[in-house]
């Protein structure tokens, strides 16, 4: 299998669906464990649905990986359509803050950032786990 991030019809799909399905989860038209995750990411995003729409297609096109089920990290495979410089980013559980390595890749500088959209895939893939739906 190709990696479908890297195909520029695949991400423009994913990305287009992501914006409907946070519209729908925003409106109330759909109350599902997606929206769930969509919710609570719109408060940490400070209501700018376009990132929240970005984490989800991140999801939607399978850049989670599980990198160590037993410290909780995750590799997210860079999406270049999405504004990514690197290859993968690593997302961790630190105690219960999500940290990213995209905070420091930036400018060589640690950004004040809490949330990024790598997390936010992360938060979906992981929600997507606990519920089973995921194989
Ligand atoms: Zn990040």
């Amino acid at each position: 299998m190709g990696r479908v991030y890297l195909d520029e019809r695949a991400v423009k799909f994913a990305a287009k669906k992501a914006r409907e399905k946070v519209r729908r989860c925003v409106r109330g038209l759909d109350r599902d464990s997606v929206c769930e995750v969509v919710n609570e990411l719109t408060v940490s995003f400070a209501g700018r649905p376009q990132w929240v729409a970005r984490g989800l297609a991140r999801y939607m096109l399978q850049t989670v990986k599980p990198l160590n089920l037993r410290v909780k990290a995750w590799l997210v495979e860079g999406v270049p359509m999405l504004g990514d410089r690197h290859a993968s980013y690593l997302v961790w559980l630190d105690g219960d803050k999500y940290k990213c390595t995209c905070f420091t890749h930036a400018y060589g500088y640690v950004r004040q950032a809490r949330i990024c959209t790598h997390i936010a895939a992360v938060m979906f893939y992981r929600r997507q786990r606990l519920l089973g739906e995921e194989e």
